[in-house]
């Protein structure tokens, strides 16, 4: 064997299970394999300038490389079995909870100390939601934003570095089963493995399905998430995100009782474009650092769409719909709350106009021709009803960026250890469809390393 371990996949998956096996079994020889580039050198062209959308790059800097999609990302870290992904179906809640604190321990260790950690335990907020009809989901939060993160990761790649071998820009192309472990091909070669981590995130979607079509591995369908990103002035929520940071508050609406919640929010923060397969969509950050924070906050109104028989492709309709806003916007587009209702679109007047400057250059436009129906019906009702506990939600010149879409990856099948049907071919992060954060990635790969130091 070249190596005792490969990991393919510089995410936090990855990033955690290389970690862990380097506490726990020094002694195992350890690869990681990353199709994107060292952090150091990951950067967006898009300037704003010469570069003003995107370009389509061979490995988007923003979704591959080490810190995988979340390393510009406002970096919060959820501590709880409540959102974020289902790792305590397999695992168990208290064993999810646990590793997720110990991924927070380590993220204090490496930079993050100092950062703060909210929580919504014994929140008054909570009574004042239900008497709306809104729930506040429970969660810890630390948040260490988008510089701290940064410096997290450089201080995660420094203590790793010399132990274990990266190959940058080197995506794996396929996993061969041996009799004994597995054999990785790549650009840079073949190679050898006895236990194999696979770690791919959101970007190696498509890569993931293949491997399990290719290997017979068995996946299930999963759901897709669609809506906007709503950006108004901080005072709106502040005194929601002062105390809590981040609320995921849920909604029933009444017309349809669909599911509406709130996702990642950013006090004081940006509106950002983000790129999936080449189609923009739109997402949010903010910084620790006042100095570069925002007079706006941003958050997003989700609904998720799942699909029974006989269609199945549920990210594939959450592209066409992302798709259709690229179509008519060229990318990301803008309209003001009061002109949705309203029935027209924004133009460059009427957000120049408003009470309020958007943190994202998108193209002034009209939702409802975009998002269907009843996701944009059930958006409405639930800023409706946020306007209760925020008022000034439903204001005429609040944002609602479009589309933003939350895209899963199938859920292949493990076992408690995320551990495929192969022995020793552990699927783990966001690529097998069990988790969906930053938090819940990291616990996973936590979790593999253990067990790999465990039989070793
Ligand atoms: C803009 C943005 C903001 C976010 N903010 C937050 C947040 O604040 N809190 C939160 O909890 N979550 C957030 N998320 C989600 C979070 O980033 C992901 O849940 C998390 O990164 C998943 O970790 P992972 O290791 O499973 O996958 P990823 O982070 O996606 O890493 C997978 C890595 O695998 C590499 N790869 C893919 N295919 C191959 C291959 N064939 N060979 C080699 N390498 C391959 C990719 O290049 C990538 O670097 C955000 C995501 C984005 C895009």
């Amino acid at each position: 064997m070249n190596y005792d371990v490969i990991i393919i996949g510089a995410g936090p998956g990855g990033i955690f299970s290389a970690y862990e096996l380097l506490e726990k079994a020094p002694e195992l020889s350890i690869a990681v394999f990353e199709s994107g580039h060292p952090l150091s050198k990951r950067r967006c062209p898009i300037d704003g300038d010469k570069i003003k959308s995107c370009i389509n790059c061979k490995t988007c800097s923003i979704m591959s490389g080490f810190g995988g999609a979340g390393a510009f990302s406002d970096g919060k870290y959820n501590i709880t079995n409540d959102f974020g992904g289902t790792l305590y179906e397999y695992i168990g809640k208290e064993k999810a909870l646990s590793l997720m604190h110990y991924v927070d321990e380590i993220n204090l260790k490496y930079g993050g100390e100092g950062t703060k950690l909210y929580s919504t335990a014994g929140s008054r907020f909570k009574r004042e939601c239900i008497q709306h009809d809104l729930h506040l989901l429970d969660a810890s939060v630390r948040h260490l934003g988008t510089d701290i993160n940064y410096v997290v990761l450089q201080n995660l790649y420094e203590k790793l570095k010399d132990q274990v071998e990266f190959f940058f820009d080197t995506p794996v192309e396929h996993i061969h089963v041996q009799q004994e472990g597995y054999e990785i091909v790549s650009d840079a070669g073949v190679f050898t493995c006895r236990y194999c981590v696979v770690s791919v995130g959101r970007s190696g979607s498509k890569w993931m399905e293949q491997v399990c079509k290719d290997l017979s591995i068995p996946t299930k369908s999963n759901r897709v998430d669609l809506g906007v990103r709503v950006e108004l002035p901080a005072e709106v929520f502040s005194h929601l995100t002062d105390e809590l940071y981040e609320s995921k508050i849920v909604y029933r609406t009444q017309k349809y009782g669909d599911l509406v919640r709130t996702f990642c929010m950013n006090p004081k923060g940006a509106v950002v474009n983000e790129n999936t397969n080449g189609i923009i969509t739109v997402n949010g950050h903010s910084y620790e650092d006042p100095e570069k924070q925002t007079q706006n906050t941003n958050f997003a109104l989700l609904v998720a769409k799942h699909f029974s028989e006989p269609f199945k492709d549920s990210n594939g309709y959450g592209e066409s719909i992302a798709r259709l806003s690229n179509m008519l916007g060229g990318g990301v587009i803008v309209q003001r709350f009061g002109d949705l209702i309203r029935g027209r679109r924004s133009n460059h007047d009427r957000i120049e106009g408003a009470f309020i400057t958007p943190t994202l250059k998108a193209t002034p436009g009209d939702l409802s021709l975009v998002l269907p129906k009843r996701i944009l019906d059930g958006i409405i009702e639930m800023i409706y009803a946020l306007d209760k506990i925020a008022p000034g939600t439903a204001n005429d010149d609040t944002l609602l960026y479009g589309v933003e879409v939350k895209f899963y990856n199938m859920e292949v099948a493990v076992d408690e250890h995320l551990e495929s049907c192969y022995p020793g071919l552990y699927i783990i992060g966001d690529g097998s469809g069990i988790t969906h954060s930053l938090s819940h990635a990291s616990a996973s790969g936590i979790h593999v390393a253990r067990r790999i130091a465990k039989l070793t």
